[in-house]
C-alpha cells in the first residue's frame, strides 16, 4: 500500500500546529497531514505568494489554515508567527521545525565564515529562538519535531557542513527533550532522499536518481508523505512515551544501529 493510500485518522482534532518552511516539499506535506488529521495548521515561508498559494491548496482540502510570512532567521517574523498563532488559536500544541539552507558545496575547510554563520543561523539557531518564543504557549502534552537528515549521521562530501548542522539537531533533540520534559516531548525525523526542490539533483539526473534508489533497501526514493507520516506519528499521542528520539525515514539507507 502506498503511503498516500494510508488510512488517515483524526489524531490532531482540536490541536494547533506550527510547521516552519511549509509552503512546499516536506513542510507542506507535514502541514497537510496534520491538517487532514484535524489540526489547525499555521504554515509559513519567506515569500507571501508561496504562503498564499499553499494556504489555498490546504483550504481546498478542508483544512483550517493560518498562512504567514516567516523567514526563520528574521526575529520579528518569528515573533509575529507565534503572536498571530496565539491571537487566532489561543495556544500551541505542535511545532515542527523544518527550515534549512544548504548554501555551499565547498569542503568545510574552504567554507567562508559568512556561509558557516548562515548554516548555523538557519539550520540550528533559528529553531532554538523560535522555541524560546513558543515555549510560554506550549500546552501540557505538546510536541516538538525537528527535521534533520541522514546526512546528520554521515555528512557527505558535497554537503558536509550542512550535514554537521543536521548532526547538531540530533543533539538538540536530546538536550531539549530533557529541558522540556515532562510537559513537552521533543523528537526528530531524519529523512533519506526525497525528490523536492531542495534535493533537485534527484529530479534533474536519472543516473543520480537511479543510484540513490538502488542505495536504499526498499529500492525507491522517499516521498514527502512518508516524511509527513513519521512526523505526524511522533507529534501525536501515539508517541506519548517517546521523547528525545530520532526516527530515520530513509528506506533502509545505512545510518546508525
Ligand atoms: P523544499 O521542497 O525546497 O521546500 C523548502 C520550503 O522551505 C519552501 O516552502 C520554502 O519556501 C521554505 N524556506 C526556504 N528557506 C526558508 C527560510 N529561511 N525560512 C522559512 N522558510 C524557508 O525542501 P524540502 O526538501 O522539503 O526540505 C525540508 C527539510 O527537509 C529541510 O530541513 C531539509 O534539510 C530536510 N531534508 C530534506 C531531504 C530531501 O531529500 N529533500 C533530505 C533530508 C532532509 P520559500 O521559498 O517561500 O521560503
Amino acid at each position: 500500500m502506498a503511503a498516500s493510500d494510508a488510512k488517515i485518522g483524526r489524531r490532531f482534532e482540536g490541536k494547533v500546529a506550527i510547521v516552519t518552511a511549509s509552503t512546499q516539499g516536506i513542510g507542506l506535506a507535514i502541514a497537510e497531514r496534520l491538517g487532514l488529521e484535524g489540526a489547525a495548521v499555521v504554515i509559513s515561508s519567506r515569500k507571501q505568494k508561496n504562503v498564499d498559494e499553499a494556504a489555498e491548496k490546504l483550504r481546498a482540502k478542508g483544512i483550517e489554515v493560518l498562512g504567514l510570512v516567516c523567514h526563520v532567521s528574521n526575529e520579528q517574523q518569528r515573533k509575529s508567527l507565534i503572536d498571530k498563532t496565539v491571537q487566532k488559536y489561543g495556544k500551541i500544541d505542535v511545532v515542527v521545525s523544518n527550515a534549512a539552507a544548504n548554501p555551499s558545496v565547498d569542503p568545510i575547510l574552504e567554507t567562508q565564515g559568512s556561509v558557516l554563520d548562515k548554516l548555523w543561523e538557519i539550520n540550528v539557531k533559528a529553531s532554538i529562538l523560535l522555541l524560546q518564543d513558543a515555549a510560554p504557549h506550549l500546552q501540557k502534552g505538546s510536541s516538538i519535531v525537528f527535521i534533520s537528515s541522514i546526512a546528520g549521521y554521515q555528512p557527505q562530501a558535497s554537503m558536509a557542513m550542512y550535514g554537521v548542522t543536521k548532526t547538531a539537531l540530533l543533539g538538540l533533540t536530546k538536550a531539549l527533550a530533557t529541558e522540556m520534559a515532562p510537559n513537552t516531548r521533543v523528537n526528530c525525523v531524519a529523512p533519506g532522499f526525497v525528490p523536492t526542490h531542495f534535493a533537485d539533483f534527484l529530479v534533474k539526473s536519472d543516473t543520480i536518481r537511479n543510484s540513490m534508489e538502488e542505495s536504499t533497501l526498499l529500492k525507491r526514493l522517499g516521498t514527502t508523505e512518508d516524511m509527513a507520516a513519521a512526523t505526524a506519528f511522533l507529534a501525536s499521542d501515539d508517541a506519548s512515551y517517546i521523547t528525545g528520539e530520532t526516527l530515520v525515514v530513509a528506506g533502509g539507507i545505512p545510518s546508525r544501529l
